[in-house]
Parts: structure tokens; sequence; C-alpha cells
């Protein structure tokens, strides 16, 4: 028998829009114990928070029951956060929660330090302490899934939004012409590659009356997604595949423009954009091969990120984790 010695270990909240997992992580960003509870939406922010406090007061029961010792609570909220209130400000799937005073209410409850992020943020911090960035300095990480996210993090801290651009790494222009975006600029890459700009693509070549295998996803009513969409282009779909090229050529316009700004070391590319395995990063490669030889590629690295899933369930807990 192992003599039981009192581990550090962290709690880690990842809000969703259909279900929130509460999770208890170790110093390596590994996933201890899970429990997943059911979000019920159009509730007022006490009642959606409720079974979530259940679930944090399982896992700190867990946590006692086998000798682990809690540093703290992390959230991950899908949506932006003010980080100094510790409140989301804005959670497009969830809005009552919307100022809810989370940070707060979660540590006079708990007596224990409290984080919480937006979930781009704690994805990059996920994967700058646990994955693919664990070594690098300047780290850029770019989510593609229904809209676009970015964050950047510097010799380990998030930079802020207001200083230089950061926060707002996602309404730099990439194009000189574009559609509109909600910040009022045009060619932000939420205008080229967020699903609605897809799915404004893929119309645009019905209309045309190009065959494709994705009408017959649409007449099954499935919710458009980047996954579906990488799913036909696998499959070898002609309109899919060219669509990923189209995707491919604005992720390394915004790569170019993301590198001269911020000058990171890693490129993390994360999201559903990535259900297409390798087929997205390949053509990535290939134009960033073809482009000529210039020393800013030769000092960055682009790669997807590596915590799947949970990328942002784990990266809530990284200010937790010892060095
Ligand atoms: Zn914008």
């Amino acid at each position: 028998m192992l003599m039981s010695v009192a581990k550090g270990v962290a709690v880690g909240m990842e809000i969703g829009g259909g279900q929130t997992t509460v999770a208890l992580i170790d110093q390596n960003g590994c996933v201890q114990e899970r429990y997943v509870a059911r979000t019920l939406r159009g509730r007022p922010a006490v009642a959606t928070f409720d079974p979530y406090l259940r679930a944090i007061d399982m896992m700190l029961q867990h946590a006692r029951e086998h000798e682990m010792e809690v540093l703290g609570i992390g959230v991950s909220v899908p949506g932006s956060v003010d980080s100094l209130t510790r409140r989301p400000l804005q959670v497009p799937i969830l809005p009552s929660l919307n100022n809810f005073p989370i940070g707060d209410l979660l540590e006079s409850r708990y007596q224990l330090p409290i984080h919480v992020h937006a979930d781009v943020d704690a994805a990059v911090l996920g994967e700058h302490r646990f994955g693919a960035g664990k070594t690098h300095q300047r780290l850029l990480f770019l989510t593609v899934n229904a809209v676009v996210g970015a964050s950047l993090v510097v010799d380990g801290q998030l930079e802020r939004s207001g200083r230089q651009y950061v926060g707002h790494v996602c309404h730099v222009p990439i194009a000189s012409t574009g559609p509109r975006c909600s910040c009022g600029k045009c060619g932000c890459i939420n205008t080229l590659i967020s699903i609605e700009a897809v799915k404004k693509m893929v119309q645009r070549a019905l209309r045309r009356g190009e065959e494709t295998t994705l009408t017959q996803r649409f007449l099954n009513h499935e919710v458009f997604s980047h996954q579906l969409l990488a799913e036909e282009a696998v499959r070898g779909d002609n309109l899919a595949l060219r669509i990923y090229r189209e995707l491919a050529r604005w992720l390394v316009e915004a790569i170019t423009r993301y590198i001269g700004l911020f000058e990171p070391n890693i490129f993390i590319l994360g999201g559903g954009v990535l259900y297409g395995g390798d087929l997205l990063l390949a053509q990535i490669r290939t134009l960033i091969g073809d482009r000529p030889p210039s020393p800013l590629w030769q000092m960055i690295e682009v790669v997807p990120a590596c915590l799947g899933g949970d990328v942002a369930l784990i990266g809530s807990v990284a200010p937790f984790a010892l060095l």
C-alpha cells in the first residue's frame, strides 16, 4: 500500500451551454476525477449555478477522502470576463450569468483562491502550462469554432486587453476589404473564417450549382459546423476541400499579420476547425513553405492544440500549478 501523502490538486470548472464539467486536476494537468452537470438554460443565474456548486461540493468531498490538498478553483466561462471583478461580461449562450459575481460567490463559499477566465484565455493558459506551448515564452493561440477566439501569453501571463492590441487579436484586420465585423472594422479574421463566413461560402457555391455531399447533410437537417465540414473534406468532397484551402489561406494571412505584431515563438491552432486531422495544418504548412524564406517564419512553429476537448477545463486551473 502506498503511503498517502497530501497532493496538490485544483478544482477546474468549464461552463458550457449543454453541460458543465467540474474536475479535480493534478499538478501535471491530469484530470483525476470529473463530474458533468447539466446546464439548465433560460434560468436565473442562481438557479443556473446551483448544480455547479453541488458538483464542486462533490469534488471537494472526493479530495478530502483521498487526502488531496485543494489549492484553488478555476472557472472557464464561454464568453468574456472582467478579470478584476471576476465576473462574466458577456455570455451569449447563458446571458443570465452576465455580471454574476462568480469569483466572490465561490470565494466566500469555499474560502479558496478563485480564478475566473474567458474560455479562450483558459485554453491558452492550459496549452502554455501543460500542452503544446510548455517551453515557449510568447505563445499565440487561435481557436476556430462557431466564432474565432485568440489569446496571447507572454512569460506565463495573459496579455490583457488595453495593452498593445492584445485582447483584441481577433480584431486585427487581415484583409483590407471584407465583411464588416461587430467591432466596426472590415476584414477581421472572425468575419473571414467563422462558421457564418463558411456558411456563406457554401451558399455561394450552391447557388452556382456546385455538386457537394454537404447538400445531403443539410437535407438531414444537421447543424452546420466546422466538424461537419471537416468530415466531408476528409471524405474527399471537392467543395469542402476547396473551403479548407480558403480557410488555410486566411489563416496564413492571419498568422503573417500576428507574427509581425506580437512576435510569438509558437502559434497554436485549436477548436472544431481541427476535426479534419492534419488536413488543415498540412495546407497551412504548404502555403507557408510557398512563401519566400524569411527569418520571421523560421522563428515560429505552427502546431495543433494538444489538450483536446479538455483544454479550457485544464487551463482554468493553470494559475494553481506549482512551478
Ligand atoms: Zn472585428
